[in-house]
């Protein structure tokens, strides 16, 4: 969002110029960038645009994310390979795989059903397997899974959901865009040796968050 628009024609491109070029550094983050082809989660009017700088359309009313704005967000995690993560808002999937590329196993949900299948089909197409799909309610967790070494939302809250807090291990790191429905932060919780702290570190646009906690 702070960076002019381009667009790329190749994934190689979109990861150099989109991503290692505003800042991301993380080798793995940019390995796993390269290694998961965002095309796959793209529909298939929309291939031309699949490498470009900005959100797309995935039907449902719903967006894949801008990919600087997943690699930034993948990068705050802090991945290192051995870390259990929940997700909310599985989307497309795009981001589901890249999680799944660098921890250990991923449990993501998604609220609209018709997403979830697909998402879910696309992800068993690249052979990731260790993804634990649900259809429901995220704002709420996943509680019979829960603790959370890590917790992404990829849609927009007007605060972090109380239950997302509950069910972060310690350490771990939650990351939420929280804002009105316009234009929100990201948000970042760490918890270590019990003690929560809560930073902002980036202007964002998401759709917004439904369910219990979310705007609706
Ligand atoms: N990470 C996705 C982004 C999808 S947009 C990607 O890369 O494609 C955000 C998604 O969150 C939408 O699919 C929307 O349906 C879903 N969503 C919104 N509120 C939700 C909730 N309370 N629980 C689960 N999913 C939710």
């Amino acid at each position: 969002m702070r960076h002019g628009r381009t667009t790329s024609s190749s994934l190689e491109d979109m990861v150099n110029r989109q991503v290692a070029d505003r800042g991301i550094a993380d080798p793995r983050v940019l390995a796993a960038l390269r290694e998961v082809d965002r095309a796959a989660f793209v529909p298939s009017d929309l291939q031309a645009e699949a490498y470009d700088d900005h959100p797309l359309e995935i039907g449902c009313g719903q967006t894949i994310s801008q990919p600087y704005m997943v690699a930034l967000m993948t990068a705050e995690l802090e991945l290192a390979g051995t870390e259990r993560v929940l997700e909310i808002g599985t989307g497309s999937g795009y981001q589901t795989a890249i999680l799944a590329r660098l921890a250990r196993q991923v449990y993501t949900i998604e609220c609209v059903a018709e997403l979830s299948e697909r998402a879910m089909a696309a992800l068993a197409a690249m052979g990731a397997a260790n993804v634990c799909a649900r259809v429901g309610d995220g704002t709420l967790g996943w509680p019979d899974a829960a603790p959370f070494d890590r917790i992404l939302a990829t849609a927009a809250a007007p605060d972090v959901p109380p239950p997302l807090v509950e069910q972060l291990a310690d350490p771990g790191i939650a990351i939420v865009p929280v804002g009105p429905r316009s234009i929100q932060n990201l948000v970042k919780v760490t918890k270590e040796h019990g003690q929560f702290v809560r930073t902002e570190f980036c202007p964002c646009v998401f759709v917004a968050m439904r369910g219990r906690y979310g705007f609706e």
